[in-house]
């Protein structure tokens, strides 16, 4: 008789004594004597199946693949194994499935990460990964009981859209029916939640997937997933409240972590002056001091100074060096003693000529001692929201083993500028999106000094990592077209754009503000895991394509020109 599977239980569930019947994935097969062993694999974990000289079937066992499918029944036995505590005495086996042999090693490690996008059904049986799975659906989950309980509703807005005013490139998906026109897939839900709370539905949150197409990195993929909240009569301590207390509640499900709230706030002038950074990594210390004194010597603007009162090696100073260099800076100004170098990411470094006076004065004022090291660079020009200092920081931390495992530390940094310019451009862009508010002190700048205005913009920032972020929004029509001057966004433009925006905005538009977080980036963080990969199931690489299914694909002329994107073939 078949092995009834609707008895099954979890490998997890043995207890001494019982018949019980267990099914996943063979491990491992191995003889030892007349006795075999089999590691089943469920998504629970493992368990060791042992065939006696009983089980008269041992041809069975012997044709059993890795990775085949079995059902098994058998009594349960205390085990003197070192791994297991159980063990399963088979009386009953039937292979549902066998495997071919398998195109890549499901050790960790083992494979190159194409052959594991490839394979990535098989790449996900790896405990890692199932773990990361799990991981990833606690924390989702966490987030929904959340805003739940809050009285927020989740409401699903479209994917196949129009364009939104993210910054980067559309994906855009041409339009059989209205040949010469384009839908746009939405790089946030930022225009249909705000129009949500047009609408009076006052608590929004969505588990939403966007659209950038834009260059992959570590941390960025074409597809990704935010936790997107948006509330009504809401000021920045009701944004920060809401987002504060679920990311605690993610930390305490799925972590079993405390996070102490409310969180930190900082404001983004001092975060740029104290740490170089509008993510300041705040689990360690040495941070940026002015040091106007080295100035003269070095022909040099807005210099600061990290004081390290540790022992750095050349190759240490070099890779600094560069990091410096890559953050824009000219090199990295190195203080030992009474000698100044400059090193840069290759060569020797060069010594330059500084009075002494000017050394004492230095390190007078930087409150260094005599056998500190003295790192010192420019900040006057710096790209991607941190200083070449700030970043010398980050690699000096790991150089000198500074950041403790286990060590979470959050706050949120806050009122950064409303815009930013860009050269490329040669205009204003707006710093975080068009519909964030600016102070409205400030507004009287907007035309003549935007680069004194300020905004009721924040970020969530996660041991030096952005997690997310928001701000209090523009909800009167009026303030929206003068955002729009300034960014010189053309009324026909801005009609063209978000005219449908402008327009719900005249019937009765709350005050509103919202944020929202990258979940791939929270999970990846929360699971130790470098790369967002490691946390989506099928994730595309480096190049945009999925392996697997090999996408991005051709396709046919005819389906070209049926979207009305191709002249009809010949
Ligand atoms: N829509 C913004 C983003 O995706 C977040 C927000 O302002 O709520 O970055």
């Amino acid at each position: 008789m078949a092995i009834n599977l609707n008895k099954r239980i979890s490998t997890q569930e043995l207890k001494s004594g019982k018949t019980v019947v267990l099914a996943g994935w063979a491990q491992d097969v191995k003889f030892l004597g007349k006795l075999a062993f089999i590691i089943l694999r469920d998504r629970e974990g493992l368990a060791q199946l042992v065939a006696t000289k009983e089980f008269k079937d041992l041809k069975k066992i012997k044709s059993i693949s890795r990775e085949s499918v079995l059902a098994i029944e058998g009594e349960v036995k205390d085990s003197k194994s070192r791994a297991f505590k159980k063990e399963i005495k088979i009386t009953k086996l039937e292979v549902l499935n066998k495997a071919n042999p398998l195109p890549m090693e499901l050790a960790e490690g083992a494979a190159e990460e194409e052959t594991r996008l490839k394979y990535r059904f098989l790449d996900l049986r790896k405990l890692r990964m199932k773990n990361n799975m799990i991981l990833r659906h606690k924390i989702i989950k966490a987030i929904r009981d959340y805003f739940d309980k809050q009285g927020f509703l989740e409401i699903e807005t479209p994917c196949i859209a129009k364009s939104t005013p993210e910054g980067a490139r559309d994906f855009l998906i041409p339009s059989r029916v209205q040949k010469g026109k384009f839908y746009a897939l939405p790089q946030s839900p930022q225009i249909f939640k705000q129009l949500l709370m047009v609408a009076g539905m006052e608590k929004y949150f969505q588990i939403a997937r966007c659209f950038r197409d834009e260059d992959m990195r570590s941390d960025r993929q074409i597809e990704f997933t935010q936790l997107d909240v948006e509330l009504s009569f809401a000021d920045e301590e009701m944004v920060y409240k809401c987002t504060e207390e679920s990311v605690a509640n993610v930390f305490k499900e799925a972590m079993d972590v405390k996070i102490k709230t409310p969180l930190p706030q900082m404001k983004y002038e001092e975060a740029m002056r104290r740490f170089g950074s509008d993510k300041p990594d705040i689990r360690f210390g040495y941070e940026l001091q002015p040091a106007s004194a080295i100035e003269p010597a070095i022909k040099e603007k807005r210099v600061k100074a990290i004081v390290v009162d540790k022992q750095l090696s050349e190759a240490d100073l070099h890779e600094l060096a560069a990091t410096a260099q890559t953050y824009k800076a000219k090199g990295l100004y190195v203080l030992k003693g009474s000698k100044l170098q400059v090193y840069k990411r290759l060569g020797k470094p060069s010594e330059i000529k500084v009075s002494s006076a000017s050394i004492s004065k230095l390190r007078k004022s930087l409150k260094a001692k005599e056998k500190d090291l003295i790192l010192l660079a420019s900040e006057e020009e710096y790209s991607r929201g941190s200083t070449p200092l700030g970043q010398v920081r980050i690699t000096l931390a790991k150089q000198l083993k500074l950041i403790k495992p286990g060590v979470w530390k959050l706050l949120w940094v806050t009122e950064f500028p409303m815009f930013e310019w860009k050269e490329e451009e040669k205009r204003w862009v707006a710093s975080h999106h068009p519909f964030t508010q600016p102070n409205p002190e400030h507004v009287k700048y907007m035309k003549t000094m935007p680069e004194k205005v300020l905004s009721r913009a924040y970020d969530l920032v996660l041991n030096g990592t952005e997690l997310g972020g928001g701000s209090i929004r523009i909800h009167n029509a009026e303030l929206q077209s003068k955002v729009f001057d300034a960014l010189k966004i053309s009324k026909k433009d801005a009609e063209r754009k978000f005219g449908f925006l402008l327009n719900a905005f005249k019937y009765g538009a709350p005050p509103h503000g919202g944020i929202a977080l990258g979940l791939d980036r929270f999970v990846a963080l929360l699971a130790g895991e470098d790369s967002i990969r490691e946390v989506m199931a099928f994730p595309k690489n480096k190049a945009a394509e999925d392996p697997m299914m090999a996408s991005p694909d051709e396709v046919s002329k005819d389906a070209l020109w049926e979207l009305g994107i191709a002249k009809l073939p010949k």
